[in-house]
């Protein structure tokens, strides 16, 4: 189980994670995500062991990440802009980690080596951006790590790949019961792999769900009145966002739908409709409720 225990991060006047907390199962994939500077990438650092928390501290399997080789030897970290040596390759590297992971499976490394169609004697740094991210993953794939940290990973790569890699880390989940934590502001690929997903916003947590239960907790409702409709009503509704169209309502409301779907249908719309919502419209309608106007934004 991975733990993040109020965790702190400053840089210099800049707090970039604020006392964040919050606990990541074992076994689940968790897609961690948030607008750009949320402290996603800085997150990862931590647990990774990386960078030093000022407060907190990030626990697997009960033990810091901190200056543990113990811990590290159980976690695979592929950052956002990862560092190569010149004459780095994907052989130089294997012969590096097979022999810093226990956990290594050569069986494993040969067959992503007739997956993967990268050079595996070529210069790493002469690669594609969407290659060295499939260098990367073969060689985080082959070490079975029990925890998988990944940050941006679908940055660069092409559709096929994007669902290759998706296949691969949930085979890696179903055979090695790996913890596998991805950020990334990919959200439809996201939502097809994590069954857990946690919102940072300006370094604190803003939600920590399973994605099921995300996508239950808000909902979209197109309601049709036959005359133009007072908004008293939505008084008695958590609303995220309203849109009005003469007789047209478009909301989005937090809650139990049930109990939305009851208090909209007793004032007598003509026409009603509840829609399911996608992870990225979770996200925005998240990011509403803390104030961030995405509209705003949009426009500029
Ligand atoms: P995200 O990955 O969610 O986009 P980051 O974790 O990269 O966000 O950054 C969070 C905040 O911390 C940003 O404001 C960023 O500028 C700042 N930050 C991150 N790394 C450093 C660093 N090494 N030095 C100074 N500021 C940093
Ligand atoms: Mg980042």
């Amino acid at each position: 189980m991975l733990e993040i225990k109020n965790i702190t991060k400053r840089f210099g006047e800049k707090t970039a994670l604020e006392k964040l907390s919050f606990t990541v199962p074992e076994g689940s994939v968790f897609g961690l995500i948030g607008s750009n500077g949320s402290g996603k990438s800085t997150l990862l650092r931590i647990i990774s062991g990386v960078f030093r928390p000022d407060e907190g501290s990030a626990e697997i399997d009960g033990e810091c990440t901190f200056e543990n080789p113990g811990v590290k030897e159980k976690c695979f970290f592929i950052s956002d802009y990862p560092y190569y040596y010149n004459n780095s390759t994907v052989e130089s590297l294997v012969n590096f980690y097979r022999d810093l992971y226990p956990t290594w499976n050569e069986e494993k490394y040969k067959k992503l080596c007739t997956i993967f169609p990268i050079g595996t004697k070529d210069r790493i740094v002469n690669m594609s951006k969407g290659m060295q991210r499939q260098a990367a993953l073969m060689i985080a794939l082959s070490v079975c790590p029990k925890y998988i940290l990944l940050d941006e990973i679908f940055d660069g790569l092409d559709p096929v790949v994007r669902q290759l890699i998706k296949k691969l880390l949930m085979e890696l989940v179903a055979e090695n019961k790996t913890t596998v934590i991805i950020a990334s502001h990919n959200l439809r690929e996201l939502e097809d792999v994590c069954d857990h997903i946690g919102l940072i916003h300006k370094g604190g947590i803003v939600m920590e769900k399973e994605l099921d239960e995300a996508k239950l907790g808000i909902h979209r409702i197109q309601a049709v009145f036959e005359e133009e409709k007072s908004e008293e009503f939505l008084k008695e509704l958590d609303v995220v966002s309203l849109k009005k169209q003469g007789k047209m309502l478009m909301l989005t409301v937090k809650g139990d739908g049930q109990t939305i779907e009851e208090k909209i249908r007793a004032q007598k719309p003509v026409y009603m409709e509840m829609l399911p919502l996608t992870l990225e419209e979770v996200f925005i309608s998240e990011m509403e409720a803390v104030g961030y106007d995405i509209n705003n934004i949009l426009e500029k």
